[in-house]
């Protein structure tokens, strides 16, 4: 395939983009606390110009301080903010790429923490997810509304963009007019189809208005909200052709609102390009650009989007956070060096919902959002590195090192290299993480790794290695509390179930329901077996984050999988377990089979060998304590680019 569409140039309105390749619209939190841009955003959305998307739609940006969604959010609620905005532009021109900003107001989807007042909406009904009652706005003050998304869109041309895009979606303020699941207001502005439109079509005439017949305006839209009387793709295909009429210049076909986030950020079970048909239906119904959106990570499947007309451009949102370089990549025929996003949903979406981070960043690539602070440039003082371990931290590690210039050897117990990171890639819905793998190997030899299997590390290898740097990454085995008849050797480890090692029976009790025991319980039950998850929490998968829990519930369930939760083990017995629910002691048994999944634990045997012998020695990672991939990543990014 020679991906000659995807990098072909395309207009929307006047404005001519050298491909179709765009980074959506994706909140990163990066702004100041004062809403004003900083550098860290800069320097993101810079990256992304360099390696050479042609169309960046920059993030969520306020129009008034009571619409902002996340704390940091950007806005262009003034004319103090314009500065900082034309420094943003201004970078991402040099790189030849043309440059949009989404202008945004959250409505009810916001909370009081963020914006200090309470939230407004067209009707006061709470969203089901932020919960607090909004206060409905007066119909002055829907007026005043889009004069301030006009002053925005004055303010953004200002700082040099090149168009603006309106957001019509994901349930946020405009969306709650348009959609009858929020608007019940019967005056000018609900009440009926056209009602419910006035809001988005008069800012988007007022804009045009303000801003001349050429500059580009993209509009944002959700084709489908996935709730109980929300809106469908067939009144979205009637708005789309409203909204050109009106003046758009582009639509941008998203999904869903925050009452359906699932389909916001979909995890792997989710197929690559799930809305793209609905950017097709929409298409149908305008003369205007398409751009589809929705895991679409690889450029053979968004090269068929294109040439099979179901749009028209390309937005690669998580994608582009994994590998800010695709374009470049696809243009240069480097399509195997792409770093894939593995829909994991922990750097993107977990960081940016972690109260002790908040900000994006990526599992496969945590280069993300340090951009400008750490560099991978070439070392003027090659070292020798020895890296032990080659799961996603030691991977990581290893290529990073390398490709700074240093010679380096990472070394893998088992036959593959992966470890047990490799093993999480096994269960059908999570394939995507043998991409990184690969991926990460791929970059390794590229930059001259010696990789070698079958060899366990030792003191007297590392002394005969004698490396100036040892890298640990040594991960972590699967932890067995002491409790009663747990050392029954025909009982099953997750792991060795998953990798084939060993084989469950007929009917299975997995004991441990967090993300590993129900993926395992979810791996053995396709295949036929009546399993049964015991867990001591109140419920099970708490550790999987709320979109992919949803789906992964949904699997267990049409697998026939039980669970027992709220239950402590007490002793493990021949085909069962006692345990203590609800403070009752019960038995269970009659299963063929045991599985323990409960949980992992550090697995560091060689720091203490080897400290004081003079390597400079780093532990990174599970090797440090259990925790989640990205911890890996993230570590062995820092640490070996200060090497
Ligand atoms: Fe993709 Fe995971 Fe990176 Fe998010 S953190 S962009 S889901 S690889």
């Amino acid at each position: 395939m020679s991906f000659e569409k995807l990098l072909s140039p395309i207009s929307i309105g006047k404005m001519k983009v050298k491909n179709r390749f765009v980074v959506p619209p994706m909140g990163t939190n990066f702004g100041n606390p004062d809403s004003s841009v900083s550098q860290q955003l800069i320097d993101y959305y810079t990256a992304r110009a360099k390696g050479g998307f042609g169309l960046i739609v920059v993030e969520v940006t306020a129009i008034d301080p009571l619409g902002k969604a996340i704390p940091n959010e950007i806005g262009l609620w003034s004319d103090d903010f314009i500065p900082g905005f034309k420094k943003l532009v201004d970078e991402v021109h040099k790189y030849g790429a043309k440059i949009a900003v989404q202008l945004h107001h959250a409505g009810r989807q916001t909370a009081r923490g963020v914006i200090d007042g309470q939230p407004v909406a067209p009707s006061a009904v709470p969203c089901p997810v932020m919960k607090d009652m909004p206060r409905e706005l007066g119909t002055d003050e829907v007026h005043e509304l889009i004069r301030k998304y006009r002053d925005a869109a004055v303010r953004a041309k200002k700082a040099g963009f090149d168009a603006v895009e309106i957001h019509g979606a994901h349930g946020y303020l405009i969306a709650q007019f348009m959609s009858p699941y929020s608007n019940k207001r019967i005056d000018e502005f609900g009440g009926d189809f056209i009602s419910r439109m006035k809001f988005p079509c008069e800012i988007v005439k007022g804009v045009r208005q303000d801003l001349g017949a050429d500059f580009p305006i993209l509009f944002r839209i959700s084709a489908d909200e996935k709730v109980h009387g929300g809106r469908t793709v067939h009144e979205t295909k009637a708005i789309a052709r409203l909204m050109e009429e009106c003046g758009a210049d582009a639509m941008h076909v998203s999904i869903c609102t925050y009452g359906s986030m699932h389909w916001m950020f979909v995890p792997p079970s989710v197929p690559q390009g799930f809305n793209t048909d609905a950017a097709a239906e929409v298409k149908r119904s305008v003369t205007i650009p398409v751009i589809a959106v929705g895991r679409i990570h690889d450029p053979y499947l968004a090269e068929d989007i294109l040439l099979s007309g179901k749009a028209d451009m390309i937005s690669m949102g998580r994608a582009s956070l994994s590998d800010p370089e695709i374009p470049n990549k696809v243009a240069e025929n480097r399509i195997h060096e792409i770093s894939p996003c593995i829909a994991c949903l922990q750097g993107c979406v977990g960081n940016l919902f972690d109260p002790d981070i908040l900000k994006v960043s990526c599992l496969v690539n945590p280069l993300t959002g340090r951009e400008g602070v750490i560099s991978t440039d070439k070392t003027t003082e090659p070292k020798k590195v020895v890296v032990v371990g080659s799961g996603p931290g030691g991977l990581k590690a290893a290529y990073i090192a390398a490709q700074k210039g240093h010679d380096v050897t990472c070394y893998e117990k088992s036959t593959v290299l992966g470890g047990q990171f490799r093993v999480a890639g096994i269960p059908s819905t999570k394939h995507d993480i043998l991409s990184a793998i690969k991926h990460y190997v791929t970059m390794g030899r590229k930059y001259g790794v010696t990789y070698k299997t079958d060899t366990e590390v030792t003191a007297e290898l590392i002394q005969k290695e004698n490396p100036d740097v040892v890298i640990l990454a040594t991960g972590s085995v699967p932890l067995l509390p002491r409790i009663k008849g747990i050392e029954n050797p025909s009982f099953l480890k997750a792991i060795d179930v998953l990798e084939g090692k060993r084989e469950a029976g007929e009917k299975v009790l997995v004991v441990g329901g967090g993300m590993v025991g129900s993926e395992t319980a979810e791996f053995i039950a396709e295949r036929g077996s009546k399993v049964t998850i015991l867990e001591m929490m109140p419920a099970i998968a708490v550790d999987v984050p709320p979109g992919p829990r949803m789906y992964l519930l949904a699997r267990l369930d049409e697998y026939g999988v039980t669970a027992i939760t709220g239950a402590k083990v007490t002793e493990f017995r021949e085909d069962g377990v006692t345990c203590l629910i609800a403070d009752k002691e019960e038995m269970l048994t009659g299963y063929d089979s045991i599985v323990l999944a409960m949980g992992s634990t550090a697995f560091n045997p060689l720091e203490e060998k080897i400290k004081d012998k003079g390597y400079e020695v780093f532990v990174i990672g599970d090797a440090i304590k259990a925790r989640k991939a990205i911890s890996a990543t993230e570590e062995a990014l820092k640490v070996a680019a200060s090497l």
